[in-house]
């Protein structure tokens, strides 16, 4: 299977684009009874034609050589590579504009997987603020347990409270990696990933520069594209648009092979790897995505714009509204192609309204994730974002009264008119 995959990305002189791509790309009908779509390789451990191919991929998969031209790493077990997973990655690799791509079980497995891959005791990690739930236990409770230290640094705070951060950060040991989440979720925070890079730099002139990880859930892999933008390595939790129906969990880290080289290995001894079921639906996913990503954005302006001038509604915090002014409006436009389809609003009064607002929907479900075809609503401050502190929230923003929505595909005026009979209980 892997010797001659069906890898042309050209028609002639031309680029074939990521949509086109996603029907067939790396899959040869040939070698699997003429099938059109690939079949689920649901199988632990692959076939040896000789001892000698044994051998000479054991010594590919466990670097003690280096591959000869046009090599491609010989099939040996599922956990090392499964021919799912890597079809899946090529088709990832072209939509974060990346050179490869490693599918995990899980965005956390994809996160936590690279993170141990590139950072050791007595390391500092630098990284925005606020981050996922899960990635925020993982740096402030887990990883100092391993004598690494978080020290993050306010998405909001522009330019400066990165370099302040940083001095802090700096003070406190080597710098090794920057780990970065925009926008941030739930309050759509931009960080400027030039001025990132910048103050990656600006520590590689004394030391090591570090490895800029940029977390691009929300918006990717077709609104923003990090790698583009000076980030070295970029992961989604394909659980969100990508799988995008709500029915998997998996995870993706993409970047240049030299990058990946470290975490692949760390793959493979942790065991983090997607399972050849899941790979397969995410291909199927991975036709539509665009489809998907585009119908959902059109969904959330009109949504965005009906609560924006509802009378229950005090803030609406849509990218797309961004005012000329607003420090983050100029990122916005040099760093996102769209304004995605996850934002947060608040309605007039606290907790109780809020709620009172999420248990009268009807067509929206109260559930936490995104990116899925059904909009999902959800309350950051008693839910994905409770373990944080009432400053901290404040701080953030995170008030009682904010609600989180993720616009799915159904009719937007179906949408409009669930919203808009929830938020007539606060009359
Ligand atoms: C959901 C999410 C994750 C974690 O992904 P899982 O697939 O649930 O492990 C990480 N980062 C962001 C921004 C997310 O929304």
């Amino acid at each position: 299977m892997t010797e001659k995959k069906w890898r042309t990305r050209m028609l002639g002189e031309r680029h074939l684009s990521p949509e086109t791509l996603m029907m067939g790309y790396g899959y040869d009908p040939l070698l699997s009874e003429r099938s059109l779509k690939p079949p689920v390789f649901r199988t632990s451990t692959f076939v040896f034609r000789s001892a000698q191919d044994g051998k000479e991929f054991f010594e590919l998969a466990y670097g003690l050589r280096q591959k000869r031209p046009n090599e491609e790493p010989g099939l040996i077990y599922s956990r090392i590579n499964n021919p799912d997973l890597e079809m899946l990655e090529d088709r990832l690799a072209i939509w974060d504009a990346a050179e490869a791509s490693l599918v995990f079980a899980s965005g956390m497995a994809a996160i936590s997987t690279t993170l141990w891959a590139y950072v050791r005791p007595g390391d500092v990690l630098l990284h925005s603020d606020p981050i996922y739930g899960g990635t925020d236990f993982l740096l402030n409770k887990i990883l100092p347990q391993f004598g690494v230290t978080p020290v993050g640094f306010p998405a909001e705070g522009g330019f400066a409270a990165q370099v302040e951060a940083a001095q802090r950060a700096l003070a406190r040991g080597p710098v090794t990696a920057i780990y970065v989440e925009t926008p941030a979720n739930p309050t759509n925070g931009l960080v400027d990933l030039t001025e990132i890079r910048r103050t990656a730099e600006a520590i590689g002139q004394t030391a090591h520069r570090p490895i800029i990880i940029v977390d691009n859930t929300m918006l990717g892999p077709l609104f923003q594209t990090p790698l583009a933008l000076g980030a070295d390595l970029v992961i989604t939790s394909l659980t969100k648009y990508v799988g995008g129906h709500s029915d998997l969990i998996a995870g993706c880290c993409s970047g240049a092979r030299e990058w990946l080289e470290p975490i692949r290995g760390m793959r493979t001894i942790l065991g983090t790897m997607c399972d050849p079921e899941t790979g397969w639906l995410l291909m199927r996913s991975l036709e539509t995505l665009k489809l998907r990503m585009n119908a959902a954005a059109d969904n959330a302006r009109r949504v965005a714009e009906f609560l924006s001038r509802h009378r229950q509604v005090k803030s609406v915090w849509y990218l797309g509204f961004l005012p000329a002014e607003h420090p983050d409006r100029e990122v916005f436009e040099r760093q996102c192609k769209s304004a995605g389809s996850t934002f947060g609003f608040e309605v007039r009064g606290g907790e109780t309204e809020a709620f009172a607002v999420l248990d009268q929907l009807k067509v929206i479900k109260l559930a936490v994730s995104l990116g899925g075809t059904e909009s999902l609503a959800s309350h950051p401050a008693a839910m994905t974002h409770s373990d944080i502190s009432a400053e901290e929230k404040l701080r953030l923003g995170i008030s009682p009264a904010l609600i989180r929505l993720s616009v799915g595909i159904e009719d937007a005026d179906d949408l409009i008119a669930d919203l808009e009979q929830a938020l007539s209980v606060l009359d």
